[in-house]
């Protein structure tokens, strides 16, 4: 296998990526890992579940998402900038698309319930979207803290008909709202799916969402061969919190010529600033003092403010095939409002990473003048609305 090909494929039997990943998990649930990773390789194989999977996306999600142009802002730019447009699908951002993935297996394997955690409460949205369309019960783990921030959010995944339970153990926060939902999942791991939400946690995760998000980075290499001469862009970036919109984007391109770069939140950089270490259930780089203490992450966006990194990302930027880079909340807003008022588009503050460094890197040796770049616009701003309002006040 050539180098380009075995970047990106599948895990060790015992979930690595090169040194990252693995399944640290209680013994009491090592049998659920294995089983879902049994059931998901059998489904992923099953071209029944593949096309019921395919005809959801587009009858209900509403893909594939357009590949749209950014003709105002390349100009200023001096790049030939597109968009991927994960802020048009339901429910404003690419987190659907692994929610419906799993949401579909789950219901295969027979479970009735979703346990899922959520922090800004996003990923608890998709899935309360998911259980009510597949008639699944949904039960979201939150931080007590986050249930007061984020009151409209806990809101509307009521009124999708979801459980919200507040965790009040440690900082009450996500951290918390994990580890909370890891007990409850090892007691009812034969009736519940536990649905998370990014590209982490323990073997078979990282790998199957990667492989629910892969159709973002496959529709955007069929959209390119048609609006670049070239076929493929010189530059492919997304942002990465816990990377799952930047993996199934990168996913498309891992085997062209395209550089791959990943912007994290310079507050929340756990390839940036971090150093390996093992949380929720896997080995990457993670925000941590000397002592192996896990920091908090700080950014402007939410859905950044994690501080670990999926495991596949710690393996590409150690093998090189990625490069990852960060950008400061001031760069964000500033991207934020470039975007609106070239293009129209209001992102999320989480996909504003990825412009605040395209914007930043535009014309010098990182991204030569006259550069072709794919960059992934992970959401919608709508949700962000209010907070972006205070900070430019
Ligand atoms: C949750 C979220 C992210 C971060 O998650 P990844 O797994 O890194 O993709 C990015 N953008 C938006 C809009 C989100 O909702």
């Amino acid at each position: 296998m050539s180098p380009s090909r075995s970047a990106m494929a599948e895990p060790t039997a015992d979930g690595r990526f090169g040194a990252f990943g693995g399944c640290y998990v209680p013994e009491a649930l090592i049998p659920a890992c294995r089983t879902l990773e049994q059931e998901f390789r059998t489904a992923w194989a099953d071209p029944a579940f593949r096309g019921e999977l395919a005809r959801t996306l587009k009858l209900y999600a509403g893909r594939p998402t357009p590949v749209t142009p950014a003709t105002r802002l390349s100009a200023e730019l001096g790049v030939n900038l597109l968009l991927k447009r994960e802020d048009l699908a339901h429910t404003g951002s690419h987190k659907i698309n692994n929610v419906l993935g799993q949401g579909l297996l789950a219901r295969r394997m027979g479970r009735t319930r979703l346990l899922a955690e959520t922090g800004a409460g996003q990923h608890g949205v998709a899935t309360a979207t998911v259980g009510a369309l597949l008639g699944l019960d949904v039960t979201v783990f939150m931080g007590a803290k986050d249930v007061e921030r984020q009151e409209l959010n806990v809101f509307r995944m009521e009124l999708l008909g979801a459980t919200v339970v507040p965790v009040t153990t440690g900082g009450q926060t996500l951290a918390d709202a994990t580890s909370e939902a890891f007990r409850h999942w090892v007691g009812q791991s034969e009736t519940a799916h536990y649905c998370i939400g990014s590209t982490m946690g323990p073997h078979p995760y990282p790998w199957m969402v990667r492989e629910f998000q892969r159709v973002i980075g496959e529709e955007a290499r069929g959209q390119c061969a048609e609006l670049l001469p070239a076929g493929v862009p010189d530059v492919v970036v997304a942002c990465v919190g816990g990377g799952s919109n930047a993996a199934g984007t990168f996913a498309g391109f891992v085997d062209t010529s395209a550089q791959l770069v990943g912007v994290e939140a310079a507050g929340g950089a756990a390839i940036g600033s971090g150093s390996p270490g093992i949380l929720h259930g896997f080995d990457s780089y993670l925000l941590q003092d000397d002592d192996g203490q896990v920091l908090e992450a700080h950014s402007v966006s939410a859905g950044l403010d994690y501080p670990g990194v999926g495991p596949e990302h710690s393996h590409l930027a150690d093998s090189g095939r990625a490069r990852y880079v960060s950008a400061t909340d001031d760069e964000v807003l500033h991207a934020l409002r470039k975007l609106a008022q070239t293009e129209g588009i209001l992102a999320a503050l989480e996909s504003c990473h990825a412009l605040a460094w395209v914007l930043r890197a535009a014309g010098t040796s990182e991204l030569p003048s006259g550069s072709t770049v794919l960059l992934t616009l992970s959401g919608r701003g709508d949700k962000d609305a209010a907070q972006v309002r205070e900070l430019l006040k």
